[in-house]
């Protein structure tokens, strides 16, 4: 096992039985609506290639946030149940377009490793060859799937790490650690309190006086308004304690998720 899934399973070891029963239950019905989306991709001739072409079409900047994207709709099945004080966030699930485009990029990738002859034909005889292997790999572990939790988490934490080793490889792991903006829905959706006490706003150093509406952080710290609103137009951290509100930023957003499974894991 190496370190990325070692975290994973570390971090799905702290859920309590409801949250696990819970996990494995989206996670497989997950998983099952992906490989009939698949199915349904190879089986059409005019789906197909039509996502194959819009996948060459893609740069490999594209082709990055697809997959990044992808991997972010994943770690939210985990996440869910590890954020204890969980901001307001939007649906990160993929567009049908975009899951097409997706999970065959994946597939493409996984042939192209484990038996990259098949690729050498023409395009027009991909579907057939993806088909093949996609026939194969189902069959293989549909024995498994029929109610062990392990054969479900097994093929989720192999596509997770898969797609962190892919980001790194690419160079998004550095690029990961950039200041990002907060996103709109979790700014707009941060609740006003009525301050009972003085407290100093750690961003202009000057003393919140009781009575006075501020803005309230999941973390419990308290800002003036005017103060952090210009803040997390920069940032998606708080200023006293770093505590990441949601990102817009797909690569931002992974990071956080990533950071709360590292975090839970130790
Ligand atoms: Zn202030
Ligand atoms: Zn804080």
């Amino acid at each position: 096992m190496d370190e990325k899934e070692k975290k994973i399973m570390g971090a799905i070891s702290t859920l309590n039985t409801h949250q696990f029963f819970h996990l494995i239950h989206s996670l497989s019905s997950e998983f099952w609506r992906q490989q009939h989306h698949l199915c349904s991709l190879l089986q059409s001739p005019t789906r197909f290639p039509l996502t194959l072409h819009h996948l060459q079409t893609l740069s490999l900047h594209q082709k990055t946030l697809l997959i990044a994207r992808y991997l972010l709709s994943m770690l939210t099945h985990i996440t869910i149940f590890l954020e204890t004080n969980k901001p307001n966030t939007s649906t990160t699930a993929l567009r049908v377009k975009d899951l097409d485009a997706a999970l065959l990029l994946m597939l493409l990738c996984q042939v192209h490793q484990q038996e990259p002859q098949a690729l050498q034909r023409s395009t027009a005889q991909w579907r057939s060859v993806l088909k093949d292997y996609q026939v194969g790999t189902s069959l293989s572990m549909l024995g498994g799937l029929g109610g062990s939790s392990s054969a479900v988490l097994t093929p989720f934490i192999d596509i997770t790490t898969r797609c962190q080793t892919f980001l790194e490889a690419v160079g998004c792991g550095d690029e990961m650690e950039r200041e990002v903006a907060a996103s709109v829905a979790a700014v707009v959706a941060l609740p006003s309190v009525e301050l009972s006490g003085g407290v100093e706003c750690a961003i202009c150093k000057e003393e919140m006086r009781e009575g006075r509406e501020v803005c309230e952080l999941p973390c419990d710290h308290l800002f003036h308004w005017m103060c952090l609103l210009p803040w997390l137009k920069k940032k998606n951290t708080c200023p006293c304690c770093r505590f990441q509100l949601p990102t817009d930023d797909v690569l931002g957003e992974i990071q956080r998720l990533w950071g709360i499974i590292v975090t839970k894991s130790i």
